[in-house]
């Protein structure tokens, strides 16, 4: 069993009581449910044909799964032509040590001003507040991600940050925190304030920053999905480029990446191809008017190669981020993302989180599921979920042996633990296990409904009703004779 590091800084999470808080909350509810029945019927929409969508999926889910059975080679490759393309590569086991590369990069260079693209691994490093911390201002650029910086958030949802709020929340954000900004609820206008306000950054930071989508070994070809032109803005104005990733993003061929790239897209906003497409092989060369001076790579490993280790548990590694699992899940839909407390919300966070940081800390994600299937039914390239969690909830809550889960068996409470040795010993013997039947089929009545040891259970369901007679005693009335 892997150790579990303490909480970072103190951290406490308590998903029931978050949960209870967003459940409350009849517009955070109102929000979600229109927006996820919006991207569920997108989806639904770009994927007409099942049999198209079982092989595309079929497809996608065998390139993950190779790239990921070659991923120690495909990461030297990715580095060597990366290198070659003028790239330089930055290895970074933990978000610290991720921050603190960025960090030098800017320093060295005298840059105080940050615009950054969308990325989840910026978000898993907390590296706004830590740059902010250093004096290096760093601004969001995705217009969710900027809507919910201004408001001091976390994204709500990995590929719509913004999704738990609704137009009128927004122009509220807008006409408080945008200087001489009108109240306004026209969509339009919103975008064009904040346009306003990103455009001359664009111009005047020192570097950008980006996230990677897919990053191509064989050519050392960074991808980047994208809707608003943000991303290249981000990776192009500014004289130098940072990209982050998570080091399971590499795949081996350029060819690889159009489907997955189909995939993406379709199952996560419902878009046959999103508005932009970036390919980044290179700083700008000699006769080139445009592109960074510099291009760097940083790429983070924070838990990864240990989740990698493990055959079965490596499926995580295949997620592409879509967030079409968040969108379908009946958990999801109905407490919205930052009730998870997490980075990552939803099944695909359910079943990261706890890998990446602990069981022990994040032991109630895996149960935040009714394990309807939903989120497995619709993963582009089939991550089966449900048997995740199933496996997490049993390695936090119990000592297995051989565990590759860090802090597993670290969430086991001694009550249970007890209950399960005196089941077991009842079990084994013929007498005990006699008069346990007896007694409860005959004194369950007495149990009072909202007893404080039941009262997690019975708040939302009846107390339990035992038969009148054991199934021994019945057989027995019956005149079969006992075994
Ligand atoms: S687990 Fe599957 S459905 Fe969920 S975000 Fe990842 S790829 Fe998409």
């Amino acid at each position: 069993m892997a150790a579990e590091p303490a909480a970072p800084n103190g951290l406490e999470v308590d998903f029931l009581a978050s949960s209870a808080r967003a459940l409350a909350d009849p517009q955070l509810r109102r929000n979600f449910r229109r927006a996820m029945d919006g991207l569920m019927a997108k989806r639904a929409a770009v994927f007409p044909d099942p049999s198209e969508w079982t092989r595309l999926r079929a497809l996608g889910g065998a390139i993950r799964a190779k790239n990921l059975l070659k991923l120690p080679d495909l990461l030297e490759r990715l580095e060597k032509n990366l290198t070659k393309n003028g790239i330089t590569v930055h290895w970074a086991s933990t978000t610290a040590q991720a921050n603190q590369v960025v960090l030098e990069l800017l320093e060295a260079r005298g840059v105080k001003a940050l615009v950054k693209g969308k990325s989840m691994v910026s978000e898993e490093m907390g590296l706004n507040h830590f740059l902010g911390a250093h004096g290096v201002e760093s601004l969001e650029s995705d217009l969710g991600e900027y809507i919910i910086q201004l408001d001091g958030e976390m994204p709500s949802h990995i590929i719509m940050p913004a999704i738990h709020k609704n137009k009128d929340q927004i122009a509220r954000t807008f006409s408080e925190k945008i200087r001489n900004a009108k109240y306004t609820e026209e969509v339009d206008e919103l975008t064009a304030m904040a346009r306003a306000v990103l455009r001359q950054k664009f111009f005047e930071a020192g570097a950008g920053l980006s996230g990677v989508n897919f990053a191509v070994a064989d050519t050392g070809t960074l991808c980047l999905v994208e809707n608003e032109g943000n991303g290249r803005m981000s990776t192009h104005v500014p004289p130098l480029h940072i990209a982050l990733m998570g080091l399971e993003k590499v795949v081996e061929r350029l060819d690889e990446v159009a489907p997955l790239y189909s995939l993406l897209t379709r199952s996560a906003t419902g878009q046959a191809i999103s508005t932009y497409l970036n390919l980044i092989s290179g700083p700008r060369s000699g006769g080139e008017r445009d592109g960074p001076r510099e291009v760097h790579l940083v790429i983070l490993d924070n838990g990864r190669s240990r989740i990698f280790q493990d055959p079965e548990l490596r499926a995580t590694l295949a997620c592409i981020r879509c967030g079409a699992c968040m969108n379908h899940c009946p958990v999801y839909t109905r407490i919205g993302g930052h009730a998870y407390e997490a980075v990552y919300p939803g099944p695909i966070g359910s079943i990261l989180t706890p890998q990446q940081e602990g069981a022990g800390l994040w032991h109630e994600l895996p149960h935040a599921s009714s394990l309807c299937g939903a989120c497995a039914e619709v993963c582009p390239v089939g991550i089966p979920i449900p048997h995740l969690l199933i496996r997490l909830r049993r390695e936090a809550g119990h000592r297995v042996p051989g565990s590759t889960v860090l802090g597993a068996g670290s969430a086991r409470s001694r009550l249970e633990d007890l209950a399960w040795s005196v089941w077991g010993w009842v079990l084994g013997h013929p007498a005990a296990y006699r008069l346990a039947s007896w007694c409860a089929t005959r004194c369950w009545r007495l149990l009072p409904s909202r007893a404080p040891v039941l009262e997690a259970w019975t708040r939302s369901r009846h107390k339990p009703r035992m038969a009148g007679a054991s199934l021994q005693e019945r057989l027995r009335r019956s005149g079969v004779p006992d075994a």
